[in-house]
């Protein structure tokens, strides 16, 4: 144990030990990017596992996503084997909602609850804005769920709202909330700020259910712990029992708390999260202790400089001194482009090029961006040029329509009082269940205070009135539908197999694959990908199960492996950073080179790579257009690019395009403030001249003067190999996405910006082809059909 112990610590400097070894009250380690908080916090919990007798169940860590969570419990378990295995460590959600399911009774729930996700939050909004008689033009739904969310992250519950609302605007929102909250409850369904919020009140109004988690967990440990927001910071302290809090009367001393952060990296201010709580900690803790930590591990010098220099922008924050002993390294590349699509192909050129002269595997590659939209010219060129390449986030596997669908369906099954979710496939497939039908049947079911699908039983049975024979008649088909399905799956099938049952029996399958859209032939795609997923999440658990040795504490809050349930749970905890490849790109099996990420500056978080592409640098864009007449949004953005290159180990690149084709229009940026802030000498620029306006003009050469047979490849210029199918279109083939999306008056599309529309008129072809498309409550859209619209048709 004594070698252990010096093992534990050895490779750590002296501060981090401190941390590592620190015992009693609370401890914040502040520190800038890159200087070892995350490993502080593994290493600590080895060490109070192998050094300080902790059981592993009484450990909690939180980190900020799923997928940390997993490098946690992966990391540990390197370091002390199954024994972690008892331990909790998830992010904020899950543990939330490991207790909510110990603990549903003592709120009037069934553990078997729905989790609503953003998009179900807006559907159920709308209804009630709908039902509430609110214009939808003054108050959109989105509007709405974002100020909800707002008042539950204050932990505000709607008797307080409308108590505080001071103005029209949150006299409305006060209304909506309460209804809103009324109906998620009578649906049996919390919202992902109820995980929170929820907790926490349980947790201060039953102080025996409060007690039993003090005295199981005896040491808390958050990461990030900046981006945490008023209620996850209360849970924290609730968690942990401080004497203000009235905890320490039952006798249990307060758990170890360690929470490690660096407020230069807060960059969910608008989730909530406020550096406030680094600042408050030493206040609401007075015998807390505060630990630095100043040396970087993880970049060279150049990189280090340029982030200081960025973040020293900002005002009213506390200087930190960050060095490094690993030298200054490579300068920083930086690059203009004519257009996005010539900055994809420099960035894909370079990173061939790296490639081929062995510097770097594909998986040392990132490549990051502001938005989620920004990556589908880069998944045009790399798919091009057969780079291969993941994305992380983006137009999410679990938000496409049909996934959704059937996960509805899914939810139905295992929760029947899932209003949202029924009402989502009542009429999917088109059974003849139509609006007003469906009106119908909701009125009853307001009148008679019943669930939506008591009210559908009611009307098998002849009892609402105002329900047309063929209505009816539908409505039985539709119930007996899921009386079967819901046989099969109380008779404990497995997933895959329900799934499998819902796309035959409802004829979703069918309709699909019958379809001559070519969009229906990638859906039926994704259904089956839905159907593997469920399939190895079967296999998965099955595994867990033989494996006799793991110490899984199953007791409480955790669905029985492999049920619905489990299933449900854990598709709705799914976090943008899930689908992250392991550093050695090993789950690719593609023979160890990997494949590229690309992911929003956001998800990268606390990852890192040795070769970083920060791209898209130009005002509008990053920062943000929602920025640039904002200081306190400025200087969030100005902490987003902070993240952003302190990522980077070895070498960092940046860019900007002269033209960009947003939002299906062409548009002209200037260079981010924040190229502008970097060191000059720093920089070694590519390319600073345009070799043409690029405007208008997609097609053209970019002349690069990057190095690499593939970087010669230009946008627009096509491959040998796919030159059997001629076309012409200027676009070339394979440019599924960017080639005129081909609609017409009437048809339903999906924007990314502007939401649900309907086409109401068409003009011009091929690359003149533009579309008016009314998109309700963001009003009516003149659109180019060319570039990369980042919209489907429906
Ligand atoms: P971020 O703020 O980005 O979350 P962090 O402070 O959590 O960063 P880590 O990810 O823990 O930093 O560490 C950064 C890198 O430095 C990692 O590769 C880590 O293994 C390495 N590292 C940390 N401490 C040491 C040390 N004492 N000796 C050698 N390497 C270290
Ligand atoms: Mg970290």
């Amino acid at each position: 144990a004594r070698k252990a112990a010096a093992e534990l610590l050895e490779d750590l400097n002296p501060a981090q030990r401190e941390a590592v070894m620190h015992a009693g009250g609370p401890l914040l380690v502040v520190a800038g990017a890159g200087s070892g908080k995350t490993r502080v916090l593994t290493r600590r919990i080895a060490y109070l596992l192998a050094e300080r007798g902790v059981h592993p169940g009484e450990i909690m860590a939180i980190t900020f996503t799923n997928k940390a969570a997993a490098e946690m419990r992966e990391r540990v378990a390197s370091l002390v084997g199954r024994r972690g295995n008892a331990m909790w460590v998830s992010t904020f959600h899950s543990m939330c909602v490991r207790i909510l399911r110990r603990e549903a009774k003592t709120l009037d729930m069934s553990s078997s609850f729905s989790i609503y996700d953003s998009d179900d939050t807006k559907r159920l909004i709308t209804l009630v804005a709908r039902d509430l008689d609110i214009d939808p033009k003054k108050y959109a739904a989105r509007t709405l769920a974002v100020h909800i969310s707002n008042l539950k992250n204050e932990l505000t519950d709607p008797d307080a709202a409308v108590a505080n609302a001071a103005n029209d605007l949150e006299r409305r929102v006060a209304e909506v909330y309460v209804e809103y909250q009324r109906r998620l409850e009578a649906a049996n369904a919390f919202d992902f700020d109820d995980l929170i919020m929820r907790t926490v009140s349980l947790l201060q109004a039953f102080p025996d259910v409060a007690e039993y988690y003090r005295r199981r967990f005896r040491h808390i440990l958050v990461d990030e712990y900046q981006d945490t927001n008023h209620a996850q910071y209360t849970l924290v302290r609730v968690l942990a029992g401080t004497e203000s809090d009235g905890a320490t009367d039952t006798g249990i001393d307060p758990a170890e708390l360690v929470v490690v952060g660096d407020a230069d990296q807060s960059i969910y201010a608008f989730r909530g999260a406020t550096i406030r709580n680094i600042e408050e900690f030493e206040r609401d803790f007075p015998n807390a202790h505060t630990i630095l930590l100043e040396q970087n591990y993880r970049s060279t010098q150049t990189i280090l400089s340029a982030a200081n220099a960025v973040i020293e922008r900002n005002p009213n924050r506390r200087a930190k001194r960050l060095w490094t002993d690993s030298g200054d390294g490579e300068k920083i590349v930086g690059y203009v482009s004519d257009n996005d699509h010539d900055e994809a192909a420099f960035v894909a050129g370079e990173i061939d090029a790296l490639a081929e002269k062995g510097e770097a595997d594909y998986s040392d590659v990132a490549v990051f961006y502001r938005t989620n939209n920004q990556s589908r010219v880069f998944e045009e060129i790399f798919i091009r040029l057969g780079l291969p390449y993941k994305v992380v986030g983006g137009v999410r596997f679990y938000e496409r329509r049909e996934v959704r669908d059937m996960l509805a369906y899914l939810r139905v099954l295992s929760n029947p009082d899932d209003t949202v979710s029924l009402r989502r496939i009542l009429n999917v497939p088109k059974r003849g269940i139509g609006d007003r039908a469906e009106a119908v049947v909701a009125t009853h079911a307001e009148r008679e205070r019943i669930t939506f699908a008591a009210a559908l039983r009611d009307a098998v049975e002849g009892k609402v009135a105002l329900l047309n024979p063929r209505s009816a008649k539908a409505i039985t088909g539709f119930v007996t539908l899921l009386d079967d399905l819901g046989e099969l799956a109380a008779s404990g099938s497995e997933v895959h197999d329900l799934l499998e049952a819902v796309l035959e029996r409802t004829g979703y399958r069918a309709e699909l694959e019958e379809s001559d859209d070519p969009q229906d032939a990638s859906r039926v795609e994704n259904l089956t990908e839905l159907v593997t997923v469920a399939r190895e999440f079967a296999e998965f658990t099955a595994e867990v199960q033989q494996d006799e040795n793991a110490e899984l504490v199953l007791d409480d809050g955790v669905p029985a492996p492999g049920s619905l349930a489990a299933f449900l749970e854990r598709v709705s905890l799914v976090a943008d950073a899930d689908s992250i490849p392991s550093p050695d790109g090993g789950d690719e099996g593609d023979g160890g080179a990997g494949v590229v990420t690309l992911m929003t500056v956001h998800t990268a978080k606390g990852l890192e790579y040795p070769v970083v592409f920060c791209t898209g640098w130009e005002d509008g864009v990053f920062p943000h257009m929602r920025a640039l007449g904002d200081p306190h949004e400025l200087a969030e953005e100005r902490r987003l690019a902070y993240v952003a290159i302190t990522r980077a180990r070895q070498r960092l690149y940046v860019s900007r395009a002269l033209v960009r084709s947003a939002w299906g229009q062409p548009q002209m940026n200037p260079a981010s403030r924040f190229l502008d802030e970097l060191p000059p000498d720093l920089v070694d620029w590519r390319r600073l001249e345009p070799s043409s306006p690029g405007f208008g003009n997609f097609g053209s050469s970019s002349g690069s003067s990057s190095s690499g047979p593939r970087a010669a490849t230009t946008w627009g210029r096509r491959s040998p190999s796919s030159s059997s199918t001629t076309s012409s279109s200027p676009f070339g083939k394979g440019w599924k996405d960017t080639v005129a999306l081909k609609l017409d008056v009437g048809d339903r599309v999906s924007h990314d910006k502007y939401g649900l529309g309907t086409v109401i008129s068409c003009d011009g072809v091929g690359p003149r082809a533009t579309a008016t498309i009314d998109f309700g409550a963001s009003g009516k859209v003149r659109l180019m059909l060319i570039g990369s619209v980042p919209m489907v048709k429906l």
